[in-house]
């Protein structure tokens, strides 16, 4: 009989219990029970969200595997007592989620939106946007959810440029890697979407030097992780003109505090982490097929390499 805990906060447990012992049924992965508290010596696999109250993972003397809902394991990559393999969550609900919020601000931002929007009566100010065709849009971090995200760009006609750490071909778009490729790869980017991993490598991304390499006027959207950017160099920079817009959805601190300059700039939109939820239904068939490779001695899908920190 396995034991699978359920460490998360609270509130998703009701969310989970039912499409997660539905999946683990239909995985065929043998007797077992799905608890959200057991003595640890009992526990097998736990299906884990890092903001969980477990922190300490040695006291799992049987621990196999902790499989993450969350695509993002900054928080947990690094702790020391966690000693076997950690997987991360990668699957339909996250992708299609991140797809369509990077779309929706990336069309706001090329057609020019807000403009026509916060229109008034007898403002009769047309500016027609460029097609789609005519805009390059970077994505930083041509991963799971950047890859998904640059092939509904390059069906609504953009000219689609991303950057990864490893050399990558991606069919349609033209891309970079390492640090001679940021710097290139930003040089065209009118629109620039952050969906790299939080890893110290990672950190201030877009700072001073990198931020002034864009076109004059571009547009930052970031649902990756706050600490991509360099705050301070993104304030001077939409100050400056050299960035008109950004939308941040994440942040070095999280609620964004009452008193940061991000609320009320107005060339910054603020949303509250939204991006991409991770949702029960098809989360659960990821993590129920992870336990079922694992006890037939199959690898794990979407290992987190502890080295590189995603
Ligand atoms: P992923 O599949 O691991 O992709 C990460 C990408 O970043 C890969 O292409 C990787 O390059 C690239 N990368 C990593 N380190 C790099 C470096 N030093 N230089 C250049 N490129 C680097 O991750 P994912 O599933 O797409 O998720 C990306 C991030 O989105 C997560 O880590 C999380 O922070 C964020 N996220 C946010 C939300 C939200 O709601 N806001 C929701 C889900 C996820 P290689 O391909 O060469 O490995």
């Amino acid at each position: 009989m396995l034991t699978i805990l359920f460490a998360a906060r609270p509130e998703r447990w009701p969310m989970y219990e039912t499409p997660l012992k539905r999946a683990l049924e239909a995985s065929g992965v043998g007797p077992f029970r799905l608890v959200t508290k057991a003595p640890p010596e009992e526990v097998d696999y736990i299906v884990y969200a890092p903001n969980s109250d477990v922190q300490d993972f040695s006291d799992f003397p049987r621990l196999k595997a902790v499989l993450s809902l969350w695509a993002g394991v900054e928080t947990i990559v690094g702790n020391p007592t966690l000693k076997v393999p950690l997987t991360r969550m990668v699957d339909a609900g996250l992708r299609e989620g991140m797809r369509e919020w990077v779309t929706g601000h990336v069309l706001r931002h090329h057609l020019g939106m807000d403009a026509h929007i916060k229109g008034a009566p007898g403002i009769w100010a047309p500016t027609v946007p460029p097609l789609a065709r005519d805009r390059t849009v970077a994505i930083l971090g041509m991963g799971a959810l950047g890859s998904a995200c640059a092939e509904a760009l390059l069906a609504l006609g953009f000219n689609v440029t991303g950057w990864s750490r490893s050399p990558k071909s991606v069919p349609g778009v033209t891309c970079f890697h390492g640090a001679t490729g940021l710097d290139t790869c930003l040089s065209t980017a009118e629109i620039v979407v952050l969906l790299l991993p939080n890893t110290p490598a990672t950190e201030n991304t877009l700072n001073a030097r990198t931020l002034a390499l864009l076109p004059r006027g571009a547009f930052i959207i970031n649902p990756g992780r706050g600490p991509l950017i360099d705050d301070s160099a993104l304030l001077s920079a939409l100050d400056t003109g050299q960035v008109a817009h950004a939308t941040l959805d994440v942040f070095r601190i999280e609620p964004l505090p009452e008193a940061h300059p991000f609320w009320t700039h107005p060339g910054v939109t603020v949303t509250p982490h939204i991006a991409s939820e991770t949702r029960p239904g098809t989360a659960s068939e990821v993590v129920a097929e992870n336990i079922r490779r694992n006890e037939a001695g199959e690898p794990l899908l979407h290992l987190v390499d502890r080295s590189a920190g995603y």
